[in-house]
């Protein structure tokens, strides 16, 4: 057998499989279990299931870490923030997953925790702002602003500083980036977008190389019960085995598109961080040429949500908690793995109307 370290490309069709032996399956049996038979590892339905397992396996595998599923993306990042002890102070992007942003403000409004809500951008204010911290919670690129985080420095000074390190890797996936590797303690995804990526299921994970982290997430998972689904699973690692091909089609379509766009005469901006998926655009029109747009394609659908093989779009701003500092006009794009000139006759046909 080869010695090699396989590449992620193969970890992600090849982890989280059953053993290699006669009349085994490929592929991790769909196991619907409230209860196992007594004294055995798994106990019961809600401490753990062989097809998470498989799905957590692989994630690992990709992430370079140990790996917790949840419900779902907002109920992995509750799971972290309660960590914080009472009164402790997280530091986050202030253009944070807009979820995100509404946890930290309700946790503050109940006096549990104070949120430093930070341009992530600005590296030096983070690294301020990481004084006394807890926890330092970063999203790179973020949704929909697509701002970078230098994630080695910032890592460094909060631990420094004695706060753990969070990164939500929702957007740019373990393909593009791995922040385990930059000094990050844990990742969050929301595995609802390019983990499953067809728009078919809602799901959450973490992943740590802390042992002693794991070993308390896990109690927390086992005690509030926000489990992963056992089908959602299964259908996020079926989703997975297909992670790079999706990625790289995605990606090499939005690098395309973004180049358009950035020519375009009713685009005032394109945000396009060189990888990955999303590009967000602001139309020089403002929020009537972005609603204008959403409603006139036929191709791109008008939907929120992203990271599947389809083209949706959406103006952000239409959702009343999305932070006033996302430019009215943003229209985030979620780009498919569709044919790119059948993408831009869309795209195009509607920027024609504004
Ligand atoms: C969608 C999203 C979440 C929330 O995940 P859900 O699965 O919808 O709960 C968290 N972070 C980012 C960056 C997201 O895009």
């Amino acid at each position: 057998m080869s010695d090699r370290t396989w590449s992620p490309a193969t970890t992600a069709v090849t982890a989280g499989r059953p053993e290699h032996r006669p009349d085994a399956p490929l592929n991790a049996p769909i196991t619907m279990a409230s209860t196992y038979v007594a004294t055995g590892d798994l106990e019961y339905g809600r401490y753990g299931n062989p097809t998470w397992a498989a799905f957590e396996e692989a994630l690992g595998a990709l992430e370079g870490g140990r790996c917790l599923a949840f419900a779902s993306g907002l109920a992995t990042v509750s799971t972290v923030l309660d960590l914080v002890g009472q009164g402790a102070a997280v530091v986050a992007p202030r253009h944070a997953y807009n979820g995100t942003i509404m946890q930290l403000a309700d946790l503050e409004a109940r006096g549990r925790l104070t949120a430093r809500l930070v341009d992530i951008t600005d590296t030096d204010a983070v690294v301020k702002a990481c004084d006394d911290a807890a926890l330092v919670w970063l999203e790179s690129p973020t949704n929909p602003a697509l701002e970078i985080a230098e994630i080695e420095t910032i890592a460094a000074a909060a631990h420094d500083a004695g706060a753990y390190v969070v990164v939500d890797n929702t957007f740019a996936t373990p393909l593009r980036q791995r922040p385990l590797t930059m000094g990050a303690d844990l990742v969050v995804h929301s595995a609802t977008k390019y983990l499953s990526g067809h728009a078919d299921v809602v799901l959450g994970a973490l992943v740590t190389t802390d042992d002693q982290l794991y070993d308390v997430l896990k109690a927390r998972r086992d005690l509030v019960g926000a489990i992963p689904g056992t089908l959602e699973s299964w259908l996020a690692l079926r989703g997975l085995r297909t992670l790079h091909l999706r990625v790289d089609r995605s990606e090499s379509n939005a690098t395309e598109l973004a180049r358009r766009l950035g020519d375009h005469p009713a685009v005032a901006e394109v945000r396009y961080p060189g990888f990955g998926g999303i590009v967000s655009v602001v139309l020089a029109g403002g929020a009537d040429a972005a609603d204008l747009v959403t409603r006139s394609t036929s191709l791109w659908v008008h939907a929120t949500s992203l990271g599947g093989v389809e083209s949706t779009l959406e103006r952000r701003r239409r959702w009343k908690t999305e932070p006033t500092t996302i430019p009215d006009g943003l229209v985030r794009l979620s780009v498919g793995i569709e044919d790119v000139e059948d993408l831009w006759a869309d795209l195009a046909s509607a920027l024609e109307l504004i």
